[in-house]
């Protein structure tokens, strides 16, 4: 499971957290470990996020 940076704009702490894509984007509820606050963002800085991408790859016969 992949880790994502989060980044809290209260207490400009910055925390990870591992969940899934799916969760990420639709109600999964973040809140800073510091203050509790929700008002955090994703930050993406210092993470590589791999990204499947399985088009053209046909390699079998
Ligand atoms: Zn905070």
């Amino acid at each position: 499971m992949p880790n994502y940076s989060f980044k809290c704009r209260d207490c400009e702490n910055k925390f990870s957290i591992s969940a899934k894509m799916s969760e990420i984007g639709e109600d999964l509820e973040v809140e800073c470990p510091e203050c509790g606050s929700d008002d955090v963002f994703q930050s993406f800085d210092g993470i590589g996020i791999m990204s499947c991408n399985s088009s053209g790859s046909a390699a079998f016969s």
